[in-house]
């Protein structure tokens, strides 16, 4: 399952970033998830759960932020929020594209308990 290794550098990071500030706890987690990054969020959902146990976050709630693909058409400019992966320009049609959102994952927010 692709979702436990991005879950487990997700860890990673978390557990760093917890540690600097000295936090006991992790209560919780979102995470922006882009539907071209590969990771399904139900997957994700589960490998959290999976991987939280024994871990300083193992009573944190995950919520996940579905991010939209958002395109930008190099031939007229216009911004383009595609809900289906048909790839063109909603102007003019063009394929000639560039992506601006939608392709990642990534840590957007993320609560401790420090005592
Ligand atoms: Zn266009």
């Amino acid at each position: 399952m692709h979702e436990l290794s991005l879950i487990a550098n997700l860890f990673e990071i978390m557990e760093q970033k917890a540690k600097q500030k000295k936090a006991k706890k992790i209560t919780y987690v979102k995470l922006k998830v882009g539907v071209l990054s590969g990771a399904v969020p139900e997957l994700l959902e589960t490998a959290f759960d999976i991987y939280k146990k024994d871990t300083i976050a193992d009573q944190a709630k995950l919520e996940i932020e579905k991010v939209p693909l958002k395109i930008r058409c190099k031939e007229c400019g216009t911004e383009t929020i595609k809900s289906d992966l048909v790839l063109n320009c909603g102007k003019c049609r063009s394929t000639d594209l560039e992506n601006l959102e939608g392709t990642e994952l990534y840590l957007e927010k993320m609560e401790l308990e420090i005592e």
